[in-house]
């Protein structure tokens, strides 16, 4: 099957790579036990990851403990390579709010043993996304308030001017690693407060006023 960002419009544009950034904000940097890096860190999810607002998130049988991970998702409109930053936001279709979420014991262990973290990321339903709305209707992204919620609960709650790279950054040193195609989406990484998910919880997640997302959470039969 395949997915398409907009949902909710005539044109279909079809979800290309996922790539992520971790470790891009000061305070969870500091939960994991770890430093912010000097240039993006970047890992990629597989376009199959992906689900949409009232779908549901499924802990796969090989891990029993996930994570939730609310982050400000870049949808790419045009194609580039070595994208400059004055020219960057000439390539951002629109925003999103996203989860990446994550089998947290499997990254561990991935972690020490210095494997990539392509399982831990890379399960089926492990990316849901909100629709995306259009850039021009945002003022200034970097200043929109990321919130996430289960069961009614605030879980973590941040505003994206805490984000230690500018948009601008992060698509000029993606591009010069790899083609950003009209498609593609940027997960921006998390704030503090990440935290475990269990079956039965419902996660309500909120980029600003401008995209809510919601999802519950099951088990692999
Ligand atoms: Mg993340």
């Amino acid at each position: 099957m395949t997915n398409y960002i907009f949902r909710n419009y005539s044109e279909q544009v079809c979800i290309g790579k996922i790539i992520c950034l971790a470790r891009t904000y000061q305070k969870h940097a500091q939960e994991m036990k770890t430093t912010v890096p000097e240039d993006p860190l970047l890992f990629l999810k597989p376009e199959s990851s992906v689900i949409f607002n009232n779908e549901s998130i499924i802990i796969p049988k090989m891990s029993s403990c996930l994570h939730h991970e609310v982050e400000l998702g870049i949808a790419i409109g045009k194609d580039g390579k070595n994208i400059t930053q004055d020219k960057s936001m000439s390539h951002v279709l629109g925003y999103l709010v996203a989860l990446d979420i994550t089998a947290r014991d499997i990254q561990s262990v991935a972690k020490k043993n210095g494997w990539p973290w392509s399982i831990a990321k890379g399960f089926d339903t492990f990316s849901p996304i909100s629709d995306v709305v259009l850039k021009d209707v945002v003022s200034n992204p970097l200043d929109l308030d990321l919130e996430l919620k289960v069961n009614g609960v605030v879980k973590q709650q941040s505003n994206t001017k805490y984000m230690i790279f500018s948009i601008e950054r992060i698509i000029e040193f993606i591009s010069t690693v790899m083609t950003l195609r009209r498609g593609d989406l940027i997960l921006t990484g998390t704030p503090e407060g990440v935290g475990e998910i269990v079956e039965g919880d419902v996660i309500e997640a909120g980029l600003g006023d401008i995209c809510c997302l919601k999802v519950d959470v099951k088990k692999e039969k």
